[in-house]
């Protein structure tokens, strides 16, 4: 998978795509990540990206035309026609299942948005626009950086154990439910205990446990996901 990212900090990028997981992906060749300056495709001197929005009000809003430009070329650089995404608080909301519908995407670009947000119009060159959550950041590329974590994670090849990203939280194999709780060494600390079962060694059982457990921790915390 190719991803490319629009912004016009790209720098934010370098610690997070070039450490642990995104970067073991980017070594095994499971994608490729490009990130480009909006300012290479401004036009005047001051290299504006933005301007103050028709109507009045407080705050700037980012330029259409230069987005276009740049979009339109970051889109000519590579044969493989890229699923365009806009973050925008506006959009889709994200989720594990939309992680998963990415992982089939040849190609990703996503445009990170700042100040206001985008001119309305530079929308007719998104195929969506997606929102991590509802809040309002300051800018796209933290967005930016949740969904790429997402969805690299997924692609086959990145994580060693694959059963590790059918069996968690939100998956289908889990029925969409919450994960249910894990322990490690020690068995006993500060005397809390394991639930013995774990260490039966009685895989049935446990796993049944663990069912259940998931179920329970769903109901009290997210009982949402049931409906
Ligand atoms: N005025 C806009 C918010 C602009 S925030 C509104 O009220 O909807 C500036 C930029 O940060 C946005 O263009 C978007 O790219 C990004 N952003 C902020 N919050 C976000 C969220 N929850 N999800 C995705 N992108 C977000």
């Amino acid at each position: 998978m190719r991803i490319d990212v629009l912004s016009i900090f790209p720098a934010m990028f370098d610690g997070v795509i070039n450490e642990s997981i995104l970067k073991i992906a980017q070594e095994k060749g499971a994608f490729e990540f490009h990130v480009h300056d909006l300012r290479d495709w401004t036009y005047d001197f001051h290299g504006s990206v933005d301007d103050s929005p028709y109507g009045g009000g407080a705050g700037m809003v980012m330029k259409v035309d230069v987005l276009a430009e740049a979009i339109e070329a970051i889109t000519a650089m590579d044969e493989r026609r890229p699923r365009i995404v806009f973050m925008a608080p506006v959009g889709r909301s994200f989720s594990q299942t939309v992680a998963h519908e990415y992982t089939k995407c040849e190609r990703l670009l996503l445009v990170c948005g700042r100040y206001e947000g985008f001119d309305e119009r530079a929308f007719d060159w998104a195929d969506e626009c997606l929102s991590i959550g509802d809040y309002v950041l300051a800018g796209g590329e933290l967005p930016a950086m949740v969904v790429i974590e997402a969805v690299v994670r997924l692609l086959p090849s990145v994580l060693g154990n694959e059963e590790s990203v059918v069996e968690e939280s939100f998956s289908a194999s889990n029925e969409g439910l919450l994960e249910h709780p894990q322990y490690t060494r020690p068995a006993v600390f500060r005397g809390k205990t394991v639930p013995e079962i774990l260490t039966s060694g009685n895989h049935g059982e446990i796993e049944k446990w663990r069912k259940a457990a998931a179920r329970t921790r769903t109901e009290a915390r997210r009982p949402d996901l049931l409906r």
